[in-house]
């Protein structure tokens, strides 16, 4: 009797999973696109711990770089905005945005989803037609009959072949060193010259860090340094655009992912790289004044000894650390998302490890999409923001056969 009562029971709850939309990740752009679906009336159910890459890998004590205006996840009414979270939270405003505000804010968010949310990792996506079925960590398997890919950017970190031989412990990626006051008094080398990096640095000479900033570009280059550009009225707006995503004019440009979808591939390429190149916000310059930073040289060979790390730079000259962190970025390789099988993204049109990516966000494999930064190369650098969440629910809801019944 208990046993067919089991046997029920799970037959009723593998019928109840089942969905027409199963999206993976609960960040920014899963927890936007999730709230598009429930406004539709879509069949959804969003999967993975809310906010989790934010709470868990950035640095403790991070400034969001991006503006506020550019900083709220999306759903449909605009109800859920971050002036919403703090006005209901009774939060002060501020610019920037810490880090922790926002991953509260998130959290705050995914609320609206109620049970579409399901904080269980998803383990396994296969093609099971007419749709997929998902393993999930406790092993459980539903089916749906598309399945969006909201999964960041945790697997692509860059780790440069040089620093290869290090152990994890000795070369870290700045997206894995939450809790900086653990190098208090160690002697650590930044490598690169972009957000995370000069942030990273910031933090680390903040809390006691013997730290060298080690980047091969020529100079540090810091945003807003044309500030004026932002404060002329209309003519700033015709520059550039809320997200301030990209210099004057390409900011312009990217706040329209659809327009820049048609621009062929190499110039495509070429706007989404200028509009990203490595940057430290306005906020860093003060915060780093007392912390060396080398440029114009690259690191041609790193060894262990002991405890130690001797680092070569291609100048001849020798560093002796305790650590090296590696702001050196991200590649995105969607083959490196352990829960899609190699026969699957095999038949995933790529560019070079991109999803080739059409309207809706669909992919060559019927019924599957990715959003955020999976999606900029074929709708251009926006699609690596939250800015670009806005634009990304909106499309792929709109595009779903079901949506538009
Ligand atoms: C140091 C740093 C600073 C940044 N600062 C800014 C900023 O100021 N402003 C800005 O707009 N952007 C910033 N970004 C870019 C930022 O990563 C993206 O804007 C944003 O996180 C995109 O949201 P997402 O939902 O695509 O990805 P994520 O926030 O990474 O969310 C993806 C989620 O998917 C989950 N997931 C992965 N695999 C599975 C699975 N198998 N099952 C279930 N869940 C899964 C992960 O746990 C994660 O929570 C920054 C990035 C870095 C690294």
């Amino acid at each position: 009797m208990q046993e067919q009562k089991t046997s029920k029971v799970t037959v009723v709850k593998g019928k109840s999973a089942d969905c027409q939309v199963a999206v993976i990740g609960a960040g920014p752009y899963g927890l936007s696109v999730g709230a598009h679906l429930k406004a539709k009336g879509i069949v959804a159910r969003v999967f993975g711990e809310p906010m989790e890459f934010w709470a868990n890998k950035m640095p403790e004590g991070m400034l969001l770089r991006s503006p506020r205006v550019a900083s709220s996840l999306s759903d449909p009414d605009r109800a859920f905005t971050l002036e919403a979270y703090e006005a209901a939270s009774r939060r002060e405003p501020c610019a920037p945005v810490p880090l922790d505000t926002f991953v509260e804010y998130g959290r705050w968010f995914r609320h609206q989803l109620g049970s579409d949310l399901d904080p269980r990792t998803v383990l396994r996506v296969e093609p099971d037609a007419p749709g997929f079925k998902l393993t999930l960590q406790d092993g459980e398997e539903i089916r749906s009959t598309n399945v969006v890919i909201a999964a960041g950017i945790g697997p692509f970190k860059k780790k440069p072949a040089v620093f290869q031989n290090l152990s994890p412990q000795q070369a870290i990626h700045c997206y894995e060193s939450r809790d900086v006051r653990r190098f208090a008094g160690k002697r650590v080398a930044v490598i690169g010259a972009g957000q995370s990096a000069l942030e990273s640095a910031a933090l680390l000479h903040e809390a006691n860090a013997q730290v060298e900033v080690i980047a091969r570009e020529s100079h540090v280059r810091w945003i807003g340094q044309h500030s004026w550009l932002h404060h002329m009225g209309p003519i700033s707006t015709m520059l550039y655009s809320s997200h301030d995503v990209g210099p004057v004019g390409i900011s312009r440009l990217v706040a329209y992912p659809n327009i820049v979808s048609h621009i062929p591939l190499k110039l495509r390429d070429r706007i989404r790289t200028r509009a990203v190149r490595a940057a430290g916000s306005r906020w860093l310059p003060e915060r780093l004044a007392a912390v060396k930073i080398t440029t114009g040289r690259s690191v041609s060979h790193a060894k262990a000894v002991g405890d130690e790390v001797i680092l070569k730079l291609d100048d001849g000259s020798e560093r002796r650390v305790d650590h090296v962190l590696l702001g050196t970025g991200y590649q995105v390789d969607i083959s490196r998302y352990d829960f899609l099988p190699l026969e699957l993204t095999r038949d995933i049109e790529q560019f070079d490890g991109y999803p080739k990516l059409s309207s809706g966000f669909r992919t060559s494999v019927p019924g599957l999409h990715f959003v955020g930064a999976t999606a900029a190369r074929s709708f251009g650098p926006l699609l690596y923001f939250v800015a670009g969440t806005e634009f990304a629910s909106r499309e792929l809801v709109h595009h779903l056969p079901s949506a538009r019944r």
